[in-house]
């Protein structure tokens, strides 16, 4: 009889909300890094395409700051449309995700 069997790994069922910080600053460093690459390399040029990906970055950032908001509230971690928790897997993949797998498929 082996006792590591009685005692399951701890594992939380949410991120702390200090993880969730580190996570989102992270993703939003990255994010910022990407856009000052894409302004350089465009060298003054109003390109569509470059307008087009700066947008998305800039997107993904309001995202990482409502996912702060959220943590703020307490509400960061409860998916937005169904109030059920989010995955840590998907949080650890998409820090900013405002909903779970399910809703997201839904609405996508
Ligand atoms: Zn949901």
């Amino acid at each position: 009889m082996s006792l590591a069997l009685s005692r399951p790994e701890p594992r939380p069922e949410r991120l702390t909300a200090h993880e969730a910080r580190q996570r989102l600053e992270h993703e939003r460093n990255s994010r910022l890094t990407q856009l000052n690459a894409i302004e350089e390399a465009e060298h003054g040029t109003a390109d569509h395409f470059v307008t087009a990906q700066k947008d998305s970055v800039r997107r993904v950032m309001k995202e990482i700051d409502a996912a702060f908001a959220r943590i703020d509230d307490g509400s960061y971690g409860t998916c937005t449309d169904c109030s059920r928790p989010i995955p840590p897997e998907r949080l650890e993949i998409l820090p900013h995700a405002r909903c779970c797998v399910a809703c997201q498929r839904r609405t996508a």
